[in-house]
């Protein structure tokens, strides 16, 4: 008999529908697997029979071909599990189920026939958003993932027989419509980090308030124990609320490593701030591997990634970064097809003035050769450097500012303005796909910033004395921009141009 079961695979955070087509006959027993599968599918008939043993029931005795559709798709993970499960059982005719073709089956079996988690639900489940005939058979543990998109039906199951218990009832009795999160009262910031804490740095915390707004990359450098990390990390408590959209997006990259109902993960309701160590591997940043995981640049989507300590990492790892920097994704390939993962991030990076830290120190002396430096600043590359807008000196805390704490602006103060600042500019980018003021181009930006004779000769003036680049004077009128909309003002006045210089240091 021939069936066809319904399930899914996953490519990036894209969930694509497959078919299992399993066709069994009378004959010299044997078993075929086709349809491009990986060594985790093609191990999958092995549990496959010792879970339906252990079930009761048996598949073998029979000639069994099984076709995995589309054939050009490389089918990943153990998920196929039970779809091939239930598919060989139907070809067998162990048992009967009215209108196979309405389900969707997904999880990976054990030996005893349990059922255990998937990773990516809440892709398939995402994809599942207008299918409303569907019920969604997957494990229990994945329940609380896909019920975050409302009006799904799903049957949550813990083990193959369970499963066909389930399908034989003519209404299955554990059978729920899923209703949605709502996130409004979960959202949350961490209170640790916020810039009330941050005393006489006022500087710092205005070009990271501009950093917010139009998401421009930030680089600080400044002495050891001048406060730096502090700073970009209390970046994210200015940065506005998820929203609905965004979170789900955010949610869906993490879902696809591991399913998230397990208690170490949650729901992404905070913007993501990653802090990868500069040791890390190529991989671990921009993605892939055997698994084609994602990497930080990913998780760090609509959020902050920091790279604290810049010039330790490794070379080719930061030249790695300019892709996802330009195009807010990365497209990792390999012989069995390629995958993109999303990455829009916001990128800050911190590191000191040269090897010893001390040069732009008022009361210790730098101890570094000249040539030290100079090969110190070479390890962040030119184009690196180039993407980067606002270029920030952190001087060192005035130990005497420290008791003075009042009249100081808390996080959720600016955070107000920010937002402020994000609508104005989006208004500029309603027929665009573009967010912020950072990913304008060249000619984007000079058209953005309308400035009179005047102005625009004192701004080229100003670039030529600084020996600005091409690409850094448009920089700097991006930065302008957003320092205009900071004050809800249409026109770039020559303060916010003069402002906007103040933050090319490095050039
Ligand atoms: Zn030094």
């Amino acid at each position: 008999m021939f069936i066809r079961i319904r399930s899914y695979c996953l490519s990036g955070i894209q969930a694509i529908p497959v078919s299992v087509e399993v066709d069994s006959s009378f004959g010299l027993p044997g078993f075929s697997l086709v349809g491009l599968p990986d060594n985790a599918v093609r191990e999958s008939r092995e549990r496959v029979v010792a879970a339906v043993r252990t079930s009761g029931y048996s598949v073998t005795g029979r000639r069994t071909t099984v076709n995995l559709s589309p054939a050009d798709l490389r089918k990943e993970g153990s998920a196929l599990d039970l779809p091939l499960a239930i598919g060989m059982l139907l070809a067998n005719e162990e048992f009967k189920v009215i209108n196979p073709s309405r389900y969707v089956f997904l999880g990976e079996l054990s030996l005893d026939g349990l059922l255990k988690p998937i990773r990516g639900t809440l892709s398939i489940a995402m994809a599942l958003i207008h299918k409303k005939d569907t019920i969604l058979v997957i494990p229990q543990e994945n329940v609380e993932e896909a019920s975050l998109i409302e009006g799904l039906k799903i049957l949550g199951v813990s083990s193959l027989l369970e499963t066909i218990n389930q399908l034989k009832m003519r209404e299955s009795s554990k059978l729920i419509v899923s209703r949605g999160i709502s996130y409004k009262q979960e959202r949350s910031f961490n209170k640790n980090l916020d810039f009330k804490s941050i005393v006489g740095m006022e500087g710092v915390k205005r070009a990271l308030e501009i950093a917010a707004s139009g998401n421009h990359n930030f680089l600080l450098v400044g002495s050891p124990g001048s406060g730096k990390t502090l700073c970009a990390k209390s970046i994210a408590s200015i940065l506005p609320e998820m929203s609905d959209s965004e979170i789900i997006e955010s949610t869906q990259i993490h879902s696809c490593i591991k399913n998230l109902s397990a208690k170490q993960y949650s729901f992404i309701l905070e913007r993501p701030f990653r802090s990868p160590h500069h040791s890390s591997s190529m991989v671990s940043l921009v993605g892939g591997g055997h698994k084609l995981l994602p990497g930080e640049v990913s998780l760090a989507h609509n959020g902050v990634l920091f790279l604290d300590e810049l010039p330790e990492f490794r070379r080719e790892v930061l030249e790695a970064l300019r892709e996802p920097m330009e195009d807010g994704e990365v497209q990792i390939s390999r012989a069995s097809g390629s995958i993109v993962w999303p990455a829009r991030f916001m990128m800050g990076a911190a590191m000191n003035p040269c090897p010893c830290g001390f040069s732009m120190d008022v009361k210790k002396e730098c101890t570094c050769l000249p040539d030290m430096k100079q090969r110190y600043w070479l390890k962040v590359s030119g184009p690196l450097l180039d993407r980067i807008d606002l270029q920030i000196r952190v001087p060192s805390m005035d130990i005497s500012k420290l008791k003075a704490n009042s009249g100081v602006e808390s996080s959720a103060e600016v955070r107000e303005r920010v937002k402020k600042a994000r609508i104005f500019q989006q208004k500029r980018f309603k027929e665009s796909p573009k967010l912020f003021n950072a990913e304008m181009n060249s000619l984007e930006a000079k058209a953005a910033c309308q400035m009179d004779k005047k102005t625009e000769d004192f701004v080229l003036g100003a670039a030529e004395k600084m020996l600005l680049s091409a690409r850094a004077y448009y920089r700097v009128l991006k930065v302008a921009r957003t320092i205009a909309d900071l004050r809800e003002s249409e026109v770039v006045s020559p303060i916010d141009l003069a402002e906007a210089l103040q933050y090319r240091m490095l050039k």
